[in-house]
């Protein structure tokens, strides 16, 4: 399917005057419209009064709803996943791969819309009943990053649907064109389920600006914010200021450390992977590397052999696993930190431009690896690109500090064989971050967790666990069945 039989299975046509680039070669792929305060207002308007008839659905069939969207999603899953790598760059099968996650979270809540369990509790009071339970919190506003277009509202609308919720949903800018091909497939399911209000799931689009207004906004109870830390300190004082709840999916600097006892052949494999996968643009991508003084002469070589001959270009040809950045802003800041790193003392390989023959008005470039002798300022900043920065140690203490004495905590591993290691990384004075994993790189989690880290990173979780939580509000219910009315803690007040 080239770019107009992929828009046009998803009826998407050229609506007002923002052009959509592909970073795959800067071609226009499509014009859309931007909301402005009006339509968000209006649109939040319209989800309260989704929220109000959605709320009376029980959940199971809420569920209901959400299967059917997952069955949509089953049979677009080709073309959505292609429209990914049309718009945010990842090769195919990461495209495809995000769209999986979409499923997997929608089967996800189809089971917990038979759970979201409350709990009963004794009360101190003859003759009573005391129960705290989970209602559904209202209009949740969902803020997406480019990198995961399409996973992460999913995570977050999936739950949020099946506890009742109304949602509305700011892409990033970047990405539009894929956020307005999952409102066309919500709204075919929900037009097969009986019993859908009208803008049960809508989009806006805009900058900042319109994600503010929402952010600002008292009848949005809930916003889920994903992005830059920068963003995350600019929209989580709105929200807190009128005492909504933000859930906050911000910045990572992942690391790895690789200890002496580490299978070196699936430590290579996963730092591939985690390292150049989606051109460094994963939240969870690898950045930083800590190897073992024993086998660093052994592992970093062997890691400059491979990053030799990966293969760049066009994501959507199947041999390629190197797409390109996002933007020139992107390829900018790579530049500047592979600067400032050199300016460090770190010695670089790789970086630089490519392929500017055949794109050139795209941005591919090398993966860097570059070798440093401290964790400088700029290790601990998140530069979102492929640059790996590769540090020795010599005690797995030193190692699990320095790994932890940057501002992010998303996520984080060990390839050890050593079980005392293994649980050290894992226990109270191990890894600081909301993902810890051994032998397993940082990046590519399943959907079954909770996704979130901590510090800078912000400290929401959404996903899996009880992450649903964050979607509705926690009420304590106490019944009186009896005939007396005993007062908590013994206390007479009687007239
Ligand atoms: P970004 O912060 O530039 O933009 C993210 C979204 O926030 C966009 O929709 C943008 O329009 C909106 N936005 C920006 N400022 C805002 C404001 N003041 N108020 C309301 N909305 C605002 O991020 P990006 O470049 O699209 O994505 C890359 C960043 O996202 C990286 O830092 C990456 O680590 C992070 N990220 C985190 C996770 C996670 O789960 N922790 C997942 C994906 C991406």
């Amino acid at each position: 399917m080239n770019t107009s039989d992929i828009l046009a299975h998803f009826g998407l046509k050229p609506s007002g005057t923002q052009i959509v680039h592909s970073p795959i070669d800067g071609a226009e792929i499509g014009r859309v419209a931007y909301d402005d305060a009006k339509s968000v207002e209006e649109k939040i308007g319209k989800s309260v009064q989704a929220f109000k008839a959605w709320r009376e659905v029980p959940a199971p069939k809420r569920g209901e709803l959400v299967r059917l969207f997952g069955d949509d999603l089953r049979a677009n899953k080709e073309p959505l996943g292609r429209l990914v790598t049309l718009e945010a760059g990842k090769i195919v099968q990461e495209g495809l791969g995000e769209v999986q996650e979409m499923i997997d979270i929608c089967d996800f809540a189809v089971g917990l819309s038979r759970q979201l369990y409350g709990l009963t509790i004794a009360s101190e009071r003859p003759g009573h009943r005391m129960m705290e339970q989970w209602l559904p919190a209202g209009v949740v506003g969902i803020v997406s990053a480019f990198n995961f277009p399409v996973a992460v509202w999913a995570w977050n609308a999936a739950l949020a649907l099946v506890c009742g919720d109304s949602v509305i949903w700011k892409p990033s800018e970047k990405t539009p064109l894929t956020a307005l091909a999952c409102q066309v497939l919500f709204e075919r399911a929900a037009k097969r389920f009986a019993g859908a209000p009208a803008h049960l799931s809508q989009v806006i689009l805009g900058l900042r600006d319109v994600g503010e207004a929402m952010a600002r906004d008292p009848r949005v109870p809930v916003v889920s914010a994903t992005g830059s830390t920068r963003m995350g300190r600019e929209l989580a004082p709105v929200v807190a200021a009128r005492f909504g709840k933000p859930i906050l999916e911000l910045g990572g600097n992942n690391a790895m450390i690789v200890a002496p006892s580490a299978k070196l052949d699936l430590a290579l494999r996963a730092i591939l992977f985690s390292a150049v996968g989606t051109a460094g643009q994963r939240c969870t991508s690898l950045r930083r590397l800590f190897v073992h003084d024993s086998i660093y002469d052994t592992l970093v070589p062997q890691l400059k052999a491979v990053y030799a001959k990966l293969p760049i270009g066009n994501p959507l040809d199947q041999s390629t696993l190197v797409g390109p950045l996002i933007d020139k802003q992107a390829f900018d800041n790579m530049e500047r930190a592979l600067g400032s790193a050199r300016d460090e003392a770190g010695k670089i390989s790789g970086g630089g431009r490519v392929l500017t023959d055949r794109f050139p008005h795209a941005f591919y470039v090398k993966p860097a690896i570059v070798e440093m002798k401290d964790q400088t300022p700029t290790v601990c900043h998140e530069t979102f690109a492929p640059i790996l920065y590769v540090m020795r140690y010599s005690k797995f203490d030193e190692a699990v500090a320095k790994q932890n004495a940057v501002p992010q905590g998303l996520s984080s591993c060990i390839f050890t064989q050593d079980m005392q290691e293994a649980e050290k990384f894992v226990s109270a004075s191990g890894s600081d971050c909301g993902i810890a994993n051994v032998n397993i790189g940082p990046s590519g989690a399943e959907i079954g967790g909770a996704f979130g880290g901590e510090k800078e990173t912000g400290g929401g979780r959404e996903s899996g666990s009880d992450a649903w939580k964050a979607y509705m509000r926690r009420q304590t219910a106490t019944i009186n069945y009896s005939d007396a009315l005993p007062l908590a803690q013994g206390i007479e007040f009687a007239v």
